[in-house]
């Protein structure tokens, strides 16, 4: 801690979060041309230390993110790492934490006015970290298909998180909100079912876990691998990838979203439709305390997926 307030990493200093600003002539700000990542760690159930949860995963995928919009993150894996747990440290981190590393484009080369491009503008990264615990409604999720289609790979690829992407996001989540609901469906140009706003999407439907495939224009996201993995290996599960109708939405015998954020959570309601029985499915509870004991250290065949935070 600085000054009583938060530390945050910018540009290669450690400072309070309130000095970490960016001019209004910022390129990412006009454009929208940043990547970032989500990231958490998790207090271990034995109490008393504190393990970032698959790290490597999440940064290697800043990393491709960055090479697409031609950000110049010149941090390895290794050195983003020991910045990430040298600044959970300064702020005396022992509780739940979200980690949200952010490159993006800075200033314009001069005389270049507010040109849009990626080549010749300067990268700035920063590393930010937010106590968090679980913030979605543990009832479960009324969720409804937003009339908002997910913007095509073909337009900005999916795999990629880029800031400006996000507000195709926002307004699906803005939608809706407006309509007293928790998130939204986005449906790909396809009209296939793609992913949550921030969340990939999971349906259980006589016993198989199913799930769209990367080519619905999702975001691979972390989670959802987790899940696949513990799902087949911890509860022998059938597990399909492919194109989800919004019909089987309505259809399915349970429903949840798998993200960094949202963690495992159960949708109970689509479109105003009870999903199943309309509250939180057997295999949505067993996949949800899989994944809390995974990430929590209490399984140890998945260690490999924490990294220890030093707690004081
Ligand atoms: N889809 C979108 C659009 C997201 O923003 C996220 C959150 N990163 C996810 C899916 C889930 O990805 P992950 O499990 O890697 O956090």
């Amino acid at each position: 801690r600085l000054d009583g307030t938060p530390a945050v990493y910018h540009n290669g200093v450690m400072i309070p979060a309130g000095q970490a600003q960016v001019p209004v002539t910022n390129q990412a700000l006009n454009y929208g041309t940043g990547v970032f990542e989500g990231i958490r760690a998790y207090a271990d159930h034995s109490g008393g230390a504190l393990n970032l949860f698959r790290l490597s995963d999440h940064l290697e995928r800043l990393h491709r993110s960055a090479r697409l919009m031609r950000l110049d993150l010149d941090l390895t894996t290794a050195q983003l790492t020991d910045l990430v747990i040298e600044l959970l440290v300064a702020n005396d981190t022992v509780r739940d934490t979200y980690v949200r590393p952010l490159a993006y484009k800075g200033a314009l080369l001069p005389g270049t006015g507010f040109g849009v491009r990626l080549a010749g503008v300067s990268t700035e990264f920063a590393v930010t970290t937010v106590p968090m615990g679980s913030y979605t409604n543990p009832v479960g999720l009324r969720c409804a298909v937003s009339s908002w289609r997910r913007i095509p790979g073909s337009a900005l690829p999916a795999a990629a998180k880029i800031t400006g992407g996000y507000a195709n996001n926002a307004l699906a989540m803005d939608q809706a909100q407006a309509a007293g609901l928790d998130d939204a469906v986005m449906l790909n140009a396809g009209g296939t079912v793609a992913e949550a706003s921030t969340a990939n999407i999971f349906v259980v439907r006589d016993g198989r876990l199913i799930t769209p495939p990367p080519g619905a224009d999702i975001l691979p996201g972390i989670t959802r691998a987790t899940v696949l993995e513990l799902a087949a290996r911890e509860l022998a599960l059938p597990v399909v990838e492919r194109e989800v109708q919004p019909a089987e939405l309505y259809g399915a015998d349970e429903c949840f979203l798998a993200g960094t954020g949202v963690q495992i959570a159960p949708v109970v309601e689509v479109d105003r439709r009870p999903v199943g029985n309309g509250e939180v499915g057997p295999l949505t509870s067993e996949i949800r305390q899989l994944y809390t004991d995974a990430v929590r250290g209490v399984l140890p065949r998945y260690h490999h997926w924490l990294t220890p935070v030093p707690v004081p």
